[in-house]
């Protein structure tokens, strides 16, 4: 069924004028024409991620934009720390192990933020990491971490260059990759950038980029210096998803239209909007160090919530996220990011109301 109101966190709606924009005719991509989008979509990234870091792009999701991250800074039988605040901490983890390597774990108790004084420990206990791998927002848990203190832990503490999933955070949540010492923050385009899934980026400082030139893992369609040679002609290694890269860029004239500081707001105005409709449903928030975009609510026990997304999905076409990994029906998550609006909320909301009550 195809939802009418995708309140989701990934994928998220996508503006008319977007989907307009994807339905013209195909370009080619070593054309002057797309040269032209390709350097004006680096140049937002940037924009919306506070940095004069160089900027790469991907055709994958954000998964990819993650993997490549692992391959392009680490070499065989280095020492990183992973900082986990839920699901997409544990798969930076999964990723590395996947390369041969053993990553130091930090694993914060569900729900909480990312804690310096323990990743100052994991730093002391593990000299010579060369990375620490953290979340900008864990989606899983609806937590923010505070990156601009965590990045100063890693700086007082190692040489380790600080990585940052921000495939949620981007767009929705105030990130200064510059002023944070961010050295390599990744996202993708189906959350807080307003645009369909496919496309994923990273930007990486010059710190980072000592390391890529050394890194020793396998890589080839992931590899970092080959983008890196290509962005100098306005290209891509290979065939970029051109079609997205049209919509991205539309997406992007709304982003600074509004202003990316508006943005931030909107989105924090949204998410307390959102934990009034829940507390007057009676629903306890999950997380304690709450991000502003999601919302992530308990259920009352004894209510099956995989039972309550899929029956709101069938019959109200509203799509609305439930728990990951141990939260897995325990909580419903309700995403207020990107293009996502108050009433889109109300409905989703309605939804639950109706529901909860008969439970
Ligand atoms: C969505 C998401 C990802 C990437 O997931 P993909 O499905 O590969 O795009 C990574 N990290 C976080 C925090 C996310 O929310």
């Amino acid at each position: 069924m195809r939802p009418a109101i995708l309140l989701t966190p990934g994928p998220t709606p996508v503006p008319e004028a977007v989907l307009r924009a994807m339905a013209e005719p195909v370009l080619h991509h070593r054309t002057s024409e797309f040269g032209a989008l390709f350097e004006t979509l680096l140049a937002d990234l940037q924009y919306a991620m506070r940095t004069r870091n160089r900027v790469l792009l991907l055709t994958s999701s954000g998964t990819g934009a993650m993997e490549s991250a692992v391959a392009n800074l680490l070499s065989p039988g280095d020492s990183a720390v992973v900082h986990s605040t839920g699901l997409f901490g544990d798969r930076f983890a999964e990723i590395i192990r996947s390369y041969g390597l053993a990553p130091a774990v930090v694993a914060e108790e569900w729900g909480r933020a990312a804690s310096p004084e323990k990743l100052r420990q994991a730093l002391k206990a593990h000299r010579g990491a060369k990375a620490v791998f953290l979340q900008h927002t864990d989606t899983s848990t609806g937590v923010v971490n505070d990156l601009k203190s965590l990045a100063e832990v890693v700086r007082a503490e190692s040489d380790a260059v600080v990585v940052v999933d921000a495939v949620s955070g981007l767009g929705g949540e105030p990130l200064e990759t510059d002023a944070w010492g961010l050295d390599v923050v990744l996202s993708a385009s189906q959350k807080g950038l307003m645009m369909a899934p496919g496309l994923a980026c990273m930007a990486v400082s010059q710190r980072a980029w000592a390391l890529v030139e050394k890194a020793a893992l396998p890589r080839y369609y992931f590899d970092w210096r080959a983008m890196a040679r290509s962005v100098a002609d306005k290209e891509t290694p290979f065939t970029p998803a051109v079609t997205l890269v049209v919509g991205q860029v539309e997406a992007f004239k709304l982003i600074r239209a509004e202003g990316i500081e508006n943005v931030w707001k909107r989105t924090a105005r949204l998410a307390g909007y959102a934990r009034e409709k829940g507390r007057g449903l009676g629903l306890e928030l999950f997380p304690k160090d709450p991000c502003n975009i999601l919302s992530a609510f308990r259920l009352p026990a004894g209510l099956d919530g995989k039972k309550l997304i899929r029956d709101i999905l069938r019959e109200e076409r509203i799509s609305i996220a439930g728990g990951q990994g141990p939260l897995s029906g325990k909580i419903v998550r309700v995403a207020h990011m990107g293009h996502i609006g108050k009433p889109d909320l109300d409905a989703g909301f309605e939804a639950l109301s109706k529901r909860l009550k008969v439970g």
